[in-house]
């Protein structure tokens, strides 16, 4: 089979299969092997390429424990895109229905009950659309609550879809980019029929989704509609004085999404939200060299039970947590109710920035 394209050569070739990114993966340290390491992933492509070796399970498994949290190429002197060969390297495997069992249950969860109708749109009308983009998640209520709460203090009203369409992101990530613009496509239809102009998620992935993946998969919404992460929206209503904020009093934290680098996007505005209510109570986590502050927005299933990096998530959390205590933070403020999902680590309470700033109101 034919595995790797151009882009793929161009990475493959740059690498030096050096130490230099090493102690900084994230899929590295929480396995403790070096196939799971960037260097191990390089030369492992590479030998495939020259048809030293063949794709076999174990390989396979190797590209799909990848995070793709993006710390190597931090770290890389030139800059080097492994996140980018490893979405590569998972199309080529998708295409010749490889992956493995645990990313093709996560296919069929997202594949199923695409079929969407007038019936799913929202009851009323409303400028603004809250799209909750994870489904299911286990808080849902909660968090719709929370945004209820805010835009009525706000008096804004809003709709919401009585059944959400998915986004995509997680199966582009997967490496199933037909089926992710399929559903893509599903999505891009019921918003368009909502009539709404702004598009609110505090889902990280769907903003992305929405944001970039959209207009470069021929779905752009319409011009008048404009797409927010939940803390840009926020720090809007806050700066316009839509909303009266009690201060926050207690010391927080803000854990950075390793996808929400941008420094105009999500993360940005939560960092500008914090200093805004918390003044000097606002702590950055310190960031070590050797220390991975990952969130593992980016481990897309990291939630599904059948993902076999098992004690990822509670190894990120540690992480966070223990660095949340080195910058003396009560609290620590995620970007998704995705990261959020654990209400504490080590004596830390987390909570996502929507549900934080719902209680300063
Ligand atoms: S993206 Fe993260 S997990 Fe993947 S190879 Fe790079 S550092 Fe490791
Ligand atoms: S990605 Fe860069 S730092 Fe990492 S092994 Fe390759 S050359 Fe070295």
């Amino acid at each position: 089979m034919k595995t790797q394209n151009k882009d793929c050569n161009a990475t493959i070739d740059a690498c030096r299969y050096c130490f230099m990114c090493r102690h900084a993966c994230t899929s590295g340290l929480v396995t403790a092997t070096e196939s799971n390491t960037p260097r191990g992933r390089a030369l492992a492509l590479f030998n495939v390429r020259e048809q030293h070796t063949a794709y076999d399970p174990s390989l396979t498994e190797t590209i799909y424990n990848c995070t793709l949290c993006g710390a190597c190429k931090q770290w890389c002197e030139g800059k080097f895109d492994m996140p980018a060969l490893v979405i590569a390297t998972r199309e080529k495997i998708a295409s010749n229905g490889q992956p493995p069992a645990w990313a093709r249950t996560i296919r069929q969860s997202l594949l199923q009950q695409q079929d969407f109708s007038q019936q799913d749109l929202p009851e009323k009308k409303a400028d603004v659309l809250f799209y909750l983009g994870v489904q299911p998640h286990p808080r849902a209520g909660e968090i719709l609550k929370h945004f209820s709460k805010i835009m009525s203090a706000a008096g804004i009203p809003f709709q919401t879809f009585k059944r959400e369409p998915d986004h995509g992101k997680i199966l582009q990530l997967l490496g199933y980019v037909d089926d992710a613009k399929k559903n893509a496509s599903i999505l891009h239809a019921q918003i368009s029929k909502t009539s709404c102009s702004v598009v609110v998620t505090p889902d990280i992935l769907a903003c992305l989704a929405l944001k970039n993946e959209f207009p470069s998969w021929g779905l752009a919404l319409e011009p008048k509609i404009k797409v927010f992460h939940v803390s840009e929206y926020l720090l809007q209503l806050a700066q316009q004085k839509k909303i009266q904020l009690k201060k926050e009093t207690r010391t927080v934290t803000l854990a950075d999404s390793e996808l929400a680098s941008d420094p105009q996007g999500p993360a940005a505005a939560a960092r500008q939200l914090l200093r805004l209510t918390a003044g000097d109570c606002f702590r950055e986590l310190p960031k070590p060299e050797n220390l991975v502050l990952a969130t593992g927005e980016a481990a897309f299933g990291m939630e599904v039970d059948c993902r076999p990096v098992a004690n990822l998530k509670e190894t990120l959390e540690k992480r966070i947590a223990a660095a949340a205590r080195q910058a003396g933070a009560e609290k620590i403020i995620m970007l998704s109710p995705r990261t959020a999902a654990s209400p504490s680590c080590d004596g830390i309470p987390r909570q996502d920035i929507l549900e934080w700033f719902a209680e300063l109101i």
